[in-house]
């Protein structure tokens, strides 16, 4: 490998219960199609002899249940077959939920308890396949005609949208195995950070937020409700972390953890949820097949996340390039900068004034290259509140790509031409150099 290659078709012959695990190579996209049987990828029914053309550097597995024939026409990194996966036992948990939410469909409305679909969060450490099976067991209810709620808590390698944001979005289609969740509306709180630690109090304010407003939409819509939800996490398992994820599962009211990959973390949520009666805690083991990412990877893939969003998935967006003065946009931060830990302090001292603290960031060179939400606020004290209406989610994202102090001008790129919803804008520390 290394030299240029020319382009080769290669035909894989997959028998029942095996998947193709595939690394597309680094320049070029691969292209790959059902010849004959049936196959998925990741809970996706691939439809008969139509090419589908994955981005290079994509890690994916062709499952199949009653045997397929797959061609491939391209280069990849890796491509090899495996008959031991996890995947009976993830089809088996998706059975039992499924029975929940006929139960809960079949029950009235006016049952709050009765008439909700599963709450499944699932959890595991950082390459244990959360998002994956996520994925799956979402694609597998939409199969069915459920529209599933998608909860995504992962500030590092979330699939909704840009890095540093929790979000959620109905599912109502298997989720196409080339472009990702569908980009559709999704309510999203912007943390603006890659890591919870920075202002953990934050984080928990926003989860909070999301919460209720999906407690809210739920509490109107039975359909929803009875589908369900299902919640990735983050990878961090430890100490602060661990408290984070049980923070999620009781504010989600989650009823089904499904705990990938680590017996201690198993053994601790089941000691926890011996006082929650109505809360399963599933083992589930991790498969093979999960491609590990190492720091500098995770970099690179939320940088083409941010690409994504602003240019698509193959550059088939076309943001606008906009001029404004600088007074007329409003740059917040919320809380201060990193935490100091509480050691540093002198005794007695409160570690923050206030993590929830909106201030008003000044308008200099520092703000290149940053990503800011633009928020629903009409004042400063709305971008946290849900006074006079909810307003903490955020309408979207912009990127600073010039900052020109002379002229007070403030040149940026925004996903489409026109005013943005509002002058209120949210920095975090994420920055994005555009390649
Ligand atoms: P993180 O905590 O870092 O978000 P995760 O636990 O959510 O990680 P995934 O994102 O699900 O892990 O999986 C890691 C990578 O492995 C992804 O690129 C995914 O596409 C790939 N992957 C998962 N399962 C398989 C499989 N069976 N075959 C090939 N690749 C796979």
């Amino acid at each position: 490998s290394g030299s240029a290659s020319a382009s080769t078709i290669k035909q894989v012959k997959l028998e029942r219960e095996s998947e193709l695990r595939i690394e597309v190579g680094s320049e070029t996209p691969l292209k790959l199609r059902l010849l004959n049987g049936s196959a998925e990828i990741f809970g996706s029914e691939l439809a008969p002899e139509i090419w589908l053309t994955f981005p290079s550097r994509l890690k994916f597995a062709v499952f199949t249940w009653y045997g397929a024939t797959i061609e491939m026409d391209g280069t990849t990194e890796t491509d090899y077959m495996a008959d031991e996966t996890p995947m009976v036992s993830y089809v088996n948990v998706h059975a039992v939920l499924e029975g929940r939410r006929n139960r809960a469909k079949t029950s009235s409305p006016n049952d709050s308890e009765a008439s909700q679909g599963p709450r499944v969060i699932v959890v595991g450490p950082t390459d244990s396949g959360k998002s994956t099976l996520s994925r799956m067991l979402l694609s597998w209810a939409a199969k069915q005609g459920w529209k599933p709620t998608f909860v995504d808590l992962d500030i590092g390698q979330g699939s909704i949208t840009v890095p540093g944001s929790i979000a959620a979005t109905p599912i109502e289609m298997p989720i196409d195995p080339v472009e990702g969740i569908p980009l559709e509306m999704p309510l999203v709180y912007y943390y603006g950070h890659t890591t919870p630690s920075n202002n953990v109090d934050l984080y928990k304010a926003l989860v909070n937020e999301l919460a209720q407003m999906l407690e809210t939409q739920f509490a109107h819509n039975a359909e929803s409700r009875a589908a369900g939800m299902v919640i990735n996490t983050m990878g961090w398992i430890e100490s602060t972390g661990y408290e984070l994820l049980l923070h999620a599962i009781d504010i989600f009211k989650a009823n089904v953890v499904l705990v990938l990959g680590q017996e201690k973390l198993f053994s601790m949520l089941k000691a926890v949820a011996k006082s929650k009666p109505n809360v399963d805690v599933v083992k589930l083991q991790k498969s093979g097949g999960v491609v590990s990412r190492n720091a500098k990877f995770r970099q690179k893939a939320r940088a083409y996340r941010i690409r994504e969003y602003f240019y698509g998935l193959a550059n088939d967006l076309s943001p606008h390039s906009n001029i404004a003065n600088f007074s007329d946009l409003l740059v917040y931060r919320i809380g201060g900068g990193p935490q100091a830990p509480r050691s540093a302090l002198p005794i007695g001292a409160d570690p923050v004034a206030n993590p929830l603290r909106v201030t008003p960031v000044n308008i200099d060179q520092d703000l290149l290259h940053t990503v800011l939400a633009v928020s629903y606020a009409k004042e400063a004290d709305q971008i946290l509140s849900r006074i006079p209406f909810w307003c903490s989610n955020v309408a979207g994202f912009i990127y600073i790509t010039d900052i020109d102090i002379q002229r007070k001008k403030i040149t940026y790129l925004a996903p489409s031409a026109g005013d943005l919803p509002s002058k209120y804008l949210i920095m975090g520390t994420l920055t994005w150099l555009e390649t």
